[in-house]
């Protein structure tokens, strides 16, 4: 039977699973996004690129700036990639630790006098700062800009789009997937990728799993300074609170709050749960960093606010690959999915094309779970 391959979800890891596999197979793919194409959690998204750790992950995050890389330098491509540098700080001696540790690969760890005179933030309440990692070469993209290259790219290889198409019903017979349904069609097929972002783990219920997801809340603000900062502001992090700051090439100031780990995290949202504002205890706790951080931010006005949703995994590791439902196969991250959607798009390709994995596969694979959230 000729492959037919389902996509569910068009953010920038189902446009990155429909170009790799476009470029792999000769399977018939068909793209269901129940929104517009890359407008959910991608589109909520910061899109920080920074240097490599010693991470099991890095290889993707290496494979992602090669292909991306390859976007900057197509005339043809829209993607603009703005290197407006990362600070990771600490603000006591147990948080500078680690940081301290992560130099060289990551950066310069700096301190006193260093961080006032090496750091461009004439803004930042050096005092505030036991010390800071200091990455000059982090950068931020546009997600959706990247998620309409990956598109783009993947419809002159024969890929359908289906915009404002949700998928209502996943059909299994024996154990495998064969057809997904909508409110106005059957469409058969013979192999599901699902990646639909925090909404994985409903989708993954109509066939049975309970995926190891996590919800957790990303609200931002934006701030307009009111006088122009005479340079791009880089992303300040503050790890220990979890706040951050993130310059825009507008001249806006991006606050927000990164949250904390799977174990933390228990609210299971949906889209009409998501609140539309930064919730109060946050909104409080954003202006508390920027009086300690960058006060002369005080004055700024939010111009604009919203609410992400990340998804978390138990080990910190995106999901991808086949599950124990015969053709059905998971992309989920655990965040990071801007930096790591090409190389889970080649992970999936790989598999249907029946190709060498990359050697990463199995550190992402649903198989390290041994099959117990698979309701077997
Ligand atoms: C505030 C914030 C900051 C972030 N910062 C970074 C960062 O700096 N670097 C980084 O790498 N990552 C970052 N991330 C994480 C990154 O944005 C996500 O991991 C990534 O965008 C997820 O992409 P996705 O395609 O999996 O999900 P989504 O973009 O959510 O796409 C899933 C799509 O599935 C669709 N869908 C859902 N259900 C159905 C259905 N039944 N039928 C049809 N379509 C359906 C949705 O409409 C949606 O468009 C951040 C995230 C947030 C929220």
């Amino acid at each position: 039977m000729d492959e037919t391959v389902t996509i569910i979800g068009g953010g920038i890891a189902g446009a990155s699973v429909a170009y790799h596999l476009s470029e792999h197979t000769e399977a018939s793919i068909t793209v269901f996004e129940r929104n517009a194409i890359g407008a959910e959690t991608t589109a909520r998204s910061t899109a920080v690129f920074r240097q490599m750790g010693d991470s099991e992950l890095d290889p993707m995050k290496r494979y992602a700036m090669r292909l991306y890389n390859e976007f900057l330098a197509d005339p043809r491509a829209t993607p603009r990639y703005d290197p407006i540098g990362r600070l990771e700080l600490a603000t006591d001696d147990e948080h500078a630790a680690p940081l301290r540790a992560a130099e060289p690969s990551v950066g310069a760890y700096v301190e006193g006098e260093e961080l006032a005179a090496i750091t461009p933030v004439p803004e930042l309440e050096t005092d505030a700062v036991t010390g800071a990692l200091y990455d000059p070469n982090a950068g931020i993209f546009s997600p959706v800009e990247l998620t309409h290259e990956f598109v783009e790219r993947a419809r002159e290889n024969g890929v359908e789009f289906l915009s404002n198409t949700e998928v209502t019903d996943i059909e299994t017979d024996d154990g495998g997937v064969t057809a997904v349904r909508t409110v106005s069609e059957r469409h058969p097929t013979t192999r599901v990728v699902c990646a639909a972002g925090p909404w994985n783990l409903a989708l993954g219920r109509l066939v049975g799993l309970e995926l190891p997801l996590r919800h957790t809340l990303a609200p931002i603000a934006r701030l307009e300074p009111t006088e122009a900062l005479p340079h791009p502001l880089p992303n300040i992090k503050h790890g220990a609170s979890g706040y951050y700051f993130l310059g825009q090439p507008d001249g806006t100031v991006l606050v927000g709050h990164s949250p904390g780990s799977y174990a933390d995290a228990g609210t299971e949202y949906d889209p009409e749960t998501v609140p539309e504002t930064v919730p109060e205890e946050v909104r409080s706790g954003m202006t508390d960093a920027i009086e300690r951080f960058l006060p002369s931010l005080l004055d700024a006005e939010i111009v604009e606010e919203w609410v992400g949703v990340r998804s978390l995994t138990p080990d910190g590791h995106p999901i991808v690959g086949p599950t124990a439902v015969d053709g059905f196969s998971i992309v989920a991250f655990n965040s990071e999915g801007i930096q790591l959607a090409p190389a889970t798009g080649r992970v999936i390709a790989a598999n249907v094309a029946d190709e060498t994995q990359p050697g990463y596969a199995e550190a992402v694979s649903p198989a390290r779970f041994d099959g117990d959230w698979t309701g077997e």
